[in-house]
């Protein structure tokens, strides 16, 4: 890489803004990329990153900011034409369109013409040009269908040099790869550094930043907070940077004195892919965080415990009894309530009136014993809408046109209706504004103190740190940490245990 103090940006992002509803996701962000160069950006889950990258690369618009490629202001709108000013954005949404060959990829929305037909010749030959220099083990008419993620991320390569991109965005690019295949790529992203292309990459995986960064960049909380290089690069300096913020004293609530130990029992929990055999326990009254990266298997874990995916093996125990759980029927029979992290695709009924998302599962409980009728149903949803202070214009008004809080209010109603002695809880605050993430901590700190074992899962390491009375970190599928100390329940040590950088120092008796 050349010096950077010498050198002119290729690419320079100037107080770039972007507000979705209830969240800031940038606020005046500014950075410089230099051609040649890998530069990591790197931030918490939600800090922002990937809305940067597509504001970069025309799929998102920016609501103020300037964005300029080699002195030349530029506003991309579609992916496309950010791909032929120069920026590609390489990521697995976007990803390829299996029903067409390589070519046909490579090429697809810029197909080249003569005489007013496309130029199969011309596409081939381009193609097979960039594949060789990728050292691509496919030929440009293979189905893109039969190629293996890698393999299809070289397709999204080959696609950004045929079209002379000189910046080239990986937003995660190895989530889903080998350590073989992940290997290849950062030799394949030498090589294009060696070409004078900017590479800007994604990632939260620290160990990453030492093999291939040259400079890395970090947002927080939709800010830029500062860029190191060199001997700067060190995790715990990247870390701090990552996580430094102090919003403890948001999360006051009293801790619970109904605490009885081992109220909850999970043991040798796994399914054979992303849960490698995780044991933990949970007191009565307790609020449990469960911390650690995007993948690390928490979301799968819960999914399990509740019935909602099958295992390979496993064992529930609630209160001192083994559970039979096979199904999330078994599960809330068992006392057993989950809010998934997907509100609006698997918690809600977004088309369904407020009123039935909240009687829905205590309907479905009580039709074991008798009928609920219309006045029981009208007076619980009253009852809940007033406790957790619901705002909204009628108990007939649809879900979907509830603010985000409010929403994640709905679903707790749902549970808190069957009486839980354990409840899980994935992500319960992401998308939702301050106001109500206060009022939720509180209504968690309440459930506790119900004597209800509440199982926390959160990617926002200040609300674990302020709102979990013990947190155990997960990585790859394990149980890393069990932190019980209260002076030990800080970012630094949960990150430090979620990547990596200190070894796991967890075992779990029966
Ligand atoms: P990162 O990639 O760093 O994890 P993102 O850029 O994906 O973060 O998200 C930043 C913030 O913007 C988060 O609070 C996220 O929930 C929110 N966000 C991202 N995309 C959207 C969207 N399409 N609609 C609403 N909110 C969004
Ligand atoms: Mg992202």
């Amino acid at each position: 890489m050349g010096d950077t103090n010498t050198q002119t940006p290729l690419l320079t992002v100037r107080n770039l803004s972007k507000r979705f509803p209830g969240v800031q996701a940038l606020d005046g962000v500014s950075l410089d990329v230099y051609p040649g160069e890998v530069h990591v950006l790197m931030g918490e889950n939600g800090a922002g990153k990937s809305t940067l990258m597509k504001i970069l690369a025309g799929v998102y618009h920016a609501d103020g900011g300037d964005i300029e490629l080699d002195g030349t202001p530029i506003k991309p709108t579609t992916p496309l034409e950010a791909m032929d000013l120069g920026i590609t954005l390489i990521n697995q949404e976007l990803g390829v369109a299996t029903n067409l060959t390589v070519a046909e990829n490579v090429f697809m929305g810029s197909e080249p013409h003569r005489w007013g037909i496309i130029d199969r010749k011309f596409m081939s030959e381009k193609t097979q040009e960039v594949l060789d220099k990728l050292g691509a083990p496919f030929d440009p008419d293979t189905p893109t269908a039969t190629l293996k993620v890698a393999e299809q991320q070289q397709v999204d390569i080959a696609r950004a040099l045929v079209h002379n991109s000189r910046v080239l965005i990986m937003d995660e690019p190895t989530a889903a790869l080998s350590e073989r295949e992940i290997d290849k790529l950062f030799d394949r992203i030498k090589a294009l550094r060696e070409q004078g292309l900017a590479i800007v990459y994604i990632s939260h995986r620290l160990a990453e930043v030492a093999v291939i960064a040259d400079r890395v960049s970090v947002l927080r909380d939709g800010q830029y907070i500062g860029t190191v290089t060199g001997d700067d690069m060190d995790k715990n300096t990247i870390v701090s940077m990552m996580v430094g913020r102090s919003l403890e004293d948001f999360y006051e609530h009293e801790v619970s004195d109904t605490k009885t130990d081992r109220f909850l029992v999970v043991k040798d929990m796994a399914d054979g892919k992303r849960v490698r055999g995780v044991s933990f326990q949970a007191a009565a009254g307790e609020i449990l965080g469960i911390s650690g990266l995007v993948g690390s298997g928490r979301s799968e874990l819960a999914r399990l415990i509740f019935g909602a995916d099958k295992g390979i093996s496993g064992e529930v125990w609630v209160d001192g009894e083994q559970m039979h759980i096979r199904s999330p029927l078994d599960a809330i029979n068992s006392g057993i309530g989950y809010v998934p992290e997907e509100r609006k695709s698997e918690g809600l009924f977004l088309q369904m009136s407020s009123q039935e998302n909240i009687v829905m599962n205590v309907m479905q409980q009580k039709a074991r014993f008798g009928i609920l009728d219309r006045s029981d149903n009208d007076s619980i949803t009253a009852e809940a809408i007033r406790q957790l202070n619901i705002k909204l214009a009628s108990p007939r008004t649809p879900a979907v046109s509830l603010s985000g809080g409010n929403q994640q209010k709905l679903l707790l109603a749902r549970w808190l209706q069957i009486k839980p002695r354990v409840l899980i809880l994935d992500e319960p605050t992401r998308g939702v504004d301050v106001g109500a993430k206060s009022e939720i901590y509180r209504l968690i700190g309440e459930i506790a103190q119900q004597g209800v074992a509440v199982v926390f899962i959160s990617s926002e390491l200040p609300e674990v740190v302020g709102l979990a009375q013990r947190v155990l970190v997960m990585r790859e599928g394990r149980i890393m940490a069990d932190i019980t100390d209260k002076d030990r329940i800080n970012q630094e040590t949960i990150m430090a245990y979620a990547t990596g950088v200190r070894e796991p120092d967890y075992a779990f008796t029966a």
